[in-house]
């Protein structure tokens, strides 16, 4: 079995609890969802776009409609986008012949080759964190991580972060995995989607998958919240009662939406006011400070 994913590279990680630690990334190809609203500014019924059936964000189907995916060459060269998901490359079957299919081995030394001494653990003793990210890094992958993970350049690996949608339940036997390897550290980076994205509650908060994952032995487990508007801060509120009941207590991030610096910087302040009010933390994009929005950041 071969994995898909869009990229890989080495950076430090931007959001959430590990922000600064240098990270292998790596992006596998597939999500569940679309996140159409994203950035568009749709406050009203922001499930609008999916009422009205719509199978792409419009910059995405702008892209398709003038053969961006035909005509660009290397994934790098795609245009990088403002609204709807931030990785669409990683989600839309037109641009599948931009990822990568590997084997297990080729993976492995891929990500390797991006560490500073080509290996996890440092000779200073300092260790780089793999960071599975998406894409929707669960949906899919999951019996090929095990083979991943065993492989035996990956034995000095200490710490791996999924940074996951939160809706797709571990296969038995990749929880069987998890829950008996006491090698590296687990940690669950949950980000549901809220309306912002488009995506609706009923299939976007799934408490009982929240709590699947905070069940695998030893693993760590955080929410981290895209936000746009005050309305968001109620709505967190509320998904965050929701994992509660189902007996998940775990610190909870909120990230101000936008991918660009300009919008980014529109709401930031609000979001860290409404984290000091509520005992929320704030979690910053680091990487569009250091980096810009740009692919392999
Ligand atoms: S869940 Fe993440 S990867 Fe999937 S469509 Fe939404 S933003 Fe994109």
């Amino acid at each position: 079995m071969k994995l898909r994913y869009s990229e890989a590279f080495y950076s430090v990680q931007g959001e959430g609890k590990f922000v600064g630690v240098p990270s292998v990334f790596l992006r596998t190809f597939g999500c569940n969802f679309r996140c159409m609203n994203f950035g568009t500014g749709e406050t009203k019924d922001r499930w609008t776009l999916h009422k009205e059936g719509k199978k792409y964000n419009d910059e995405v189907a702008e892209l398709i409609a003038k053969d961006v995916h035909k005509t660009t060459k290397e994934f790098n060269d795609l245009p990088i986008i403002h609204t709807g998901c931030d990785t669409y490359a990683s989600i839309y079957p037109e641009f599948k012949h931009f990822n990568k299919l590997a084997e297990v081995d080729e993976v492995v030394e891929h990500l390797l080759s991006l560490t500073p001494e080509g290996k996890w653990t440092m000779d200073n003793g300092q260790d780089i964190h793999l960071i599975m990210t998406g894409g929707e890094p669960l949906l899919a992958w999951q019996k090929l991580y095990i083979d991943l993970f065993e492989h035996p350049r990956m034995k000095d690996l200490k710490n791996v972060t999924f940074e996951t949608n939160t809706t797709q339940p571990l296969h038995s036997e990749f929880y069987e995995y998890l829950n008996t390897q006491n090698r590296f550290e687990v940690t669950w980076s949950c980000s549901p989607k809220l309306s912002v994205s488009g995506e609706p509650w009923e299939t976007a908060i799934l408490p009982v998958v929240a709590h699947q994952y905070s069940t695998v032995n030893g693993s760590d487990i955080y929410f981290k919240f895209v936000v746009a508007t005050a309305d968001d801060f109620e709505e967190v509120t509320r998904a965050v009662e929701a994992y509660r009941e189902r007996g998940i207590e775990c610190p909870v991030y909120l990230m101000p939406l936008g991918g660009r610096s300009e919008e980014y910087n529109l709401n930031v302040k609000e979001v860290a006011e409404a984290c000091m009010e509520r005992g929320w933390r704030f979690t910053p994009r680091l990487h569009i400070s250091l980096f810009g929005n740009a692919w392999g950041t």
